[in-house]
């Protein structure tokens, strides 16, 4: 809590959007109270957390980094947050975002940006750049993130620290504010890959309150750590993507890339170059399939229901109503995508649009059995450029679109990913991220790879 009130103010890093030191402390304390009665603590019980702030807690605001839901305490407590608070973890407060998770810079945030720890003019990445400015700032040794097109992974890479997309439906959807239901998925953020893998099992696991939750057993995600920390890939398949690299990344991801693909043949892995032809269409798919999405599940912040409610002094219908605070409610990004998704859906133009993405989506999954056919994981970097500075993309949707180009894939087949710090750029000294893709439910496999490259 010192570290957070040294460093986070305005203009310093600004991870939180909310710090509860009360129920930090009471957290803290009950965790304390149950070791001197000698109960049976889990191996987190204790330890600080960061929350995204698009998972609902029952005891703190939840905004999802929008004016729309600004004050708006949930009256309910996600599965995640739920499950953490049984394992003893101390929930810091809540973690600043781009508006409803969509972004890659948290730039987007109402409340204004996340600062990168590394350089405080730089991203710190999105939409969870809070999360993972919180654990780059030495803020938070744990955070939760949530990864709809990347927003785990990419700002683990931009601030040098592990984040873990989950199978989808690995993870309990419960209480997670909708982005986009059929890609979002929520997942452990750590500095290092044995935390990551505790908290991972933490969190993971069926849950009857999400329809999409899968009903079977959670892979050994902290023995598949163990077994990594040995240093021995033996025996492991890695597959370079050959469509993810090259013209428009950065030498210094590249090289440092590289490296760690080298490395992995020296810890014993086979590694060989896989095709993934459809990859290159996975970014236009996502950006008509994730929208209609948003469009659809943003509906519901009618000014009636939740959080803001502008021009309602008697004299307007609701409808009026509901149009002005959404006016004024939504910022520039999520009207973009209410705009685009309901374009995409529209009649006559369904077909062509959300049908053909929803076509390419099943070809980028078919993409990927037939690489897990061949190899057990398949590596890329996870980002093409390190940190930009802040102010740089945010009014060129399309470049910052393209910070998701490695990320995507994994969303639209709901497969498990992770992104692993792997040293810096040459050029500008800012860290440079791995990314792991394993096949459905094989999560494992990415903490056995993240462990033996640490
Ligand atoms: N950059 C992605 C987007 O803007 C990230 C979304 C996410 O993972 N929540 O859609």
């Amino acid at each position: 809590l010192e570290r957070i009130a040294a460093v986070d103010a305005e203009p310093g890093v600004h991870a939180f959007l909310h710090v509860d030191q009360d129920g930090a402390l009471s957290a803290a304390a009950a965790v304390d109270a149950k070791r001197a009665a000698g109960e049976p603590l889990g191996p987190l019980a204790g330890v600080p957390l960061a929350l995204k702030d698009v998972i609902t807690t029952a005891d703190m605001p939840t905004t999802a980094g929008s004016r729309i839901l600004e004050g708006w305490q949930p009256p309910y407590d996600a599965t995640v947050t739920a499950k953490l608070r049984d394992a003893g973890i101390v929930i810091l407060g809540k973690t600043n975002l781009d508006e409803f998770a969509m972004g890659s810079s948290t730039e987007n945030s109402a409340f204004g940006p996340t600062r990168n720890p590394w350089d405080l003019n730089r991203i710190p990445g999105g939409s969870g750049g809070g999360s993972a400015a919180s654990l780059a700032a030495f803020e938070a040794p744990l955070a939760i993130g949530t990864d709809t097109g990347g927003s785990i992974r990419q700002p683990a890479a931009v601030t040098g620290t592990v984040g873990v997309k989950p199978t989808y439906g690995g993870v309990s959807r419960y209480g997670l504010i909708a982005c986009a239901s059929s890609l979002d998925q929520a997942g452990p953020c750590a500095r290092t890959v044995m935390d990551a893998a505790l908290l991972h099992s933490v969190i993971a696991g069926h849950d009857p309150l999400d329809s999409t939750s899968i009903d079977e057993a959670v892979p050994d995600v902290v023995a598949a750590a163990r077994q990594g920390a040995h240093g021995d890939l033996a025996g492991l398949r890695v597959g370079v993507v050959k469509e993810l690299g090259g013209d428009g990344y950065q030498a210094g991801v590249e090289a440092r890339f590289a490296e760690a693909v080298e490395l992995l043949g020296k810890l014993g892995a086979e590694v060989v170059e896989v095709s993934c032809p459809n990859f290159t269409y996975a970014l236009p798919a996502y950006y008509l399939i994730m929208p209609s999405e948003v469009s659809s599940n943003l509906a519901r912040f009618d000014a009636m229901r939740f959080g803001l409610r502008v021009g309602d002094d008697g004299s307007r219908g609701a409808e009026e109503v509901m149009n002005i605070t959404r006016g004024v409610g939504f910022g520039a990004e999520a009207k973009r995508r209410i705009i685009l998704g309901t374009y995409a859906l529209s009649s006559g133009y369904y077909d062509a649009y959300y049908g053909q993405a929803q076509k390419v989506r099943t070809l980028v999954s078919r993409d990927f059995e037939a690489a897990f056919a061949k190899v057990d994981v398949l590596v890329s970097p996870t980002t093409p450029t390190t940190a930009f500075p802040i102010g740089e993309k945010v009014d060129d949707p399309l470049a910052m679109y393209t910070n998701d180009l490695c990320t995507i894939p994994s969303n639209l087949a709901g497969n498990a990913s992770a992104s692993f710090p792997c040293g810096l750029a040459d050029e500008d000294g800012l860290p440079v991220g791995l990314h792991v893709m394993a096949p459905v439910l094989g999560d494992h496999r990415l903490y056995r790879v993240g462990a033996a490259l640490e």
